[in-house]
């Protein structure tokens, strides 16, 4: 499916495909720390489909919890994280766009959660605590 996006003040837009199928959770201590939460959602984007608007800002984590370098690029002004790639010179084979900057995000619910060892133990708790439909009063 088509999926297009924007971070939150705007910068940086992108567009490609991807297959719902693939829209997947990760716990690992990396993604917990670099978005500031619990986990990541992510849903892979083939490189020859993706396009972007605006220049995001990049950090290469060298030491991912995968053991294999990761670059995550993210807006510069506002700090949303756009999406984890290999590093390297142009166009990647496969970005990993994070889905809570995509329009579409109600269609990409998560089909699978990675790194489940090092997910917090409250996360699968979360329907046992009080809701409000709006912020807290
Ligand atoms: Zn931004
Ligand atoms: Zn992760």
């Amino acid at each position: 499916m088509k999926i297009t996006g924007a971070c939150h003040c705007g910068a940086i837009t992108i567009e490609g495909e991807a297959d719902p199928e693939k829209v997947s959770i990760c716990h690992c201590t990396d993604c917990q720390t670099g978005t500031g939460s619990a986990f990541r959602v992510s849903v892979p984007v083939p490189g020859d489909t993706f396009t972007m608007t605006g220049e995001p800002t990049s950090y290469l984590k060298t030491t991912a919890d995968s053991g294999h370098p990761r670059l995550q690029a993210f807006c510069g002004k506002c700090g949303s994280p756009i999406y984890s790639t290999t590093p390297g010179e142009g166009r990647q084979a496969s970005y990993m766009v994070r889905v809570g900057i995509l329009r579409e995000r109600d269609q990409l619910a998560p089909k699978r959660q990675n790194w489940y060892r090092s997910a917090r133990a409250w996360v699968t708790g979360l329907g046992a605590l009080p809701k409000n439909q709006k912020q807290a009063q």
